[in-house]
């Protein structure tokens, strides 16, 4: 074909195709009806825009529970959240489907452990599909399992870890999966995640609930669930978190 190309020249090339197998679909469209919405801008990217909900805003974790419905024991001081460790996963009190999520966070300043054991937590949308937390800033682990990975399924694009100590963000563009009424997957679930502002995971097809020791499945479940943060028991701080609805 190279040799083909170079002999004839691409306008000849193209020239040999019949015009239908070139141009594509013409058909005409509607262009869209509906006017869309004013939404006023946050002072920064960071910053929630006027049709988000502020999750939480580094002064009460009034929006969060424990896992067993109790209210949120993780440590809430100068402005953010801190994964109290064995107190459990928090999750959110409201429910949600598609999103755009933005979260802020921060590994321990002094590393300890290694690998999974280094700053690990993780923030699972739907309670069940988890973005890995976890500082790899100099830290070697699986790489579907670093920073950023949808975990055990997609290695992040880059690594765009910072130090520990410092803030991070995530900003999460999800799509839920969507089940038919005998509860088999027809959608699976999309996510896209920019980490301090670096796409990492570009709208990947996410294969079902992230275990970590057995292969993703989808499980059906409703089409709105909380988003839930995990206690890996490591002093992992969160602040920031606002969430549209899509
Ligand atoms: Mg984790």
């Amino acid at each position: 074909m190279v040799k083909h190309l170079a002999t004839l020249g691409v306008a000849s090339f193209l020239a040999s195709f019949p015009a239908a197998m070139l141009a594509q679909d013409a058909a005409p469209f509607p262009p869209p009806r509906t006017r869309p919405p004013i939404i006023s801008p946050g002072k920064t990217s960071a910053d929630p825009p006027s049709d988000a909900i502020v999750l939480f805003d580094g002064k009460s974790l009034s929006h969060w529970r424990g896992t067993d419905g109790t209210p949120a024991k993780w440590q809430v001081r100068d402005g953010y959240a801190e994964v109290a460790a064995a107190t459990g996963d928090i999750r959110t009190t409201e429910v949600f489907g598609d999103c755009q999520l933005h979260i802020e966070w921060a590994t321990p300043a002094v590393p300890k452990g290694e690998g999974q054991e280094r700053g690990n937590s993780g923030v699972f949308l739907m309670e069940r599909y988890e973005i890995q937390v976890l500082d790899s800033y100099n830290n070697e682990t699986y790489y579907h399992g670093q920073a950023g990975a949808v975990y055990k399924q997609y290695a992040p694009l880059g690594n765009a870890s910072r130090k520990p100590g410092e803030w991070q963000s995530y900003d999460i563009i999800f799509k839920a999966p969507r089940f038919d009424e005998q509860g088999k997957v027809t959608e699976r679930a999309r996510v896209t995640v920019l980490h301090n502002g670096v796409l990492i995971q570009n709208n990947v097809e996410i294969y079902g609930i992230t275990y970590n020791d057995r292969p993703a499945l989808y499980i059906a479940h409703p089409p709105q669930e909380p988003l839930r943060l995990q206690d890996h028991g490591n002093p992992v701080r969160y602040r920031n978190i606002w969430i549209r609805r899509l």
